[in-house]
């Protein structure tokens, strides 16, 4: 199963979580001329033309011209390369500014993430999330007053109570919903026809992710949940979530909805999902590769 590849992760590079303390190692790594910086516009990432897509990196030069002027977030190092992500969201008009239009365009992450090499889009759901959350966090939650970068992006402090702020990750537990050779799925509103998914919620405070499966399943379907299997976990850059894939083992039959989540719920069964996961099904469409609800939809027809 594991070399079915997850999008957004296995991003290959070392976070130098040591080196990134030394402020003198990372002011030495901004100034190297093989330092590589990733830009991004307003979320969007910069990626090349052309027929295999791949992100764009600049060099250094390319800050001297922004103002104001971004500062650096290190993404890590590879093959004794330093690799930044720079945020470039108050320009008006990027390509052009950059110098870069024709060779590369910004793209957004989620129409783009497939078309990128399996590493590559990785890298990119580490940018967009960590640029994100400095844009959200430029002033201290516990005062009011400005914060600064630290560790190279891995934290912000503020400037005058000194509060220690580090970029949060929300963890999401989704899970198939089995039933001997039956998995319930649920479909939201806006969704294409057709289309159902595993459910999903957000992992409450004072819980863990067996209980939040369990809660989540409930509320959305008033379905009973016994045994919870974790199986797979992916990265979700939109903004900052972990996903936290499992099977669980459904104790009742009867689906009553909460039509304020979810649309519908219905059971398929196994050659049906099988059919939808290679596109042949006119009764069902499930999420494409890139969602972790696929890869989990295919390790339960695989245990069948
Ligand atoms: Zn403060």
């Amino acid at each position: 199963m594991e070399d079915n590849p997850i999008t957004f992760a296995g991003s290959g590079l070392d976070r130098a979580s040591e080196e990134r303390r030394r402020r003198g190692w990372i002011d030495a790594r901004l100034e190297e001329e093989a330092t590589r910086y990733l830009p991004l516009w307003r979320l969007q990432l910069l990626v090349k033309e052309g027929a295999q897509r791949s992100l764009a990196w600049a060099r250094r030069e390319l800050l001297d011209g922004i103002e104001p002027r971004p500062e650096p977030i290190l993404l890590g190092v590879g093959d004794d390369v330093a690799h930044f992500a720079i945020d470039v969201s108050p320009l008006d008009d990027p390509a052009e500014e950059l110098g870069v239009a024709g060779a590369a365009r910004f793209e957004e992450l989620r129409s783009i993430a497939l078309q990128l090499p399996a590493a590559e889009s990785s890298i990119a759901a580490q940018a967009r999330s960590l640029v994100d959350w400095h844009a959200r966090h430029r002033f201290c939650p516990v005062c009011g007053e400005s914060t600064r970068i630290a560790l190279g992006g891995a934290m912000r402090i503020c400037k005058d109570c000194q509060a220690e702020h580090f970029p949060r990750t929300d963890p999401v537990a989704i899970a198939v919903v089995a039933r001997g050779d039956r998995c319930l799925l649920g479909r939201s509103r806006g969704w294409p026809p057709g289309m159902f998914s595993a459910l999903a919620g957000f992992v409450e405070q004072g819980e863990t992710i067996e209980e939040a499966v369990r809660r989540e399943v409930k509320e959305e379907s008033s379905i009973e949940i016994g045994a919870v299997r974790y199986v797979r976990s992916q990265p979700w850059p939109f903004p900052s979530s972990l996903m936290i894939g499992c099977i669980a083992e459904a104790e009742s039959e009867a689906i009553e909805i909460d039509s304020v989540e979810i649309e519908a719920a219905r059971w398929f069964d196994r050659a049906t999902v099988e059919s939808a996961l290679a596109g042949s099904s006119d009764e069902l469409s499930v999420p494409p590769a890139m969602s972790l609800a696929h890869h989990l939809l295919r390790a339960w027809v695989a245990e069948g």
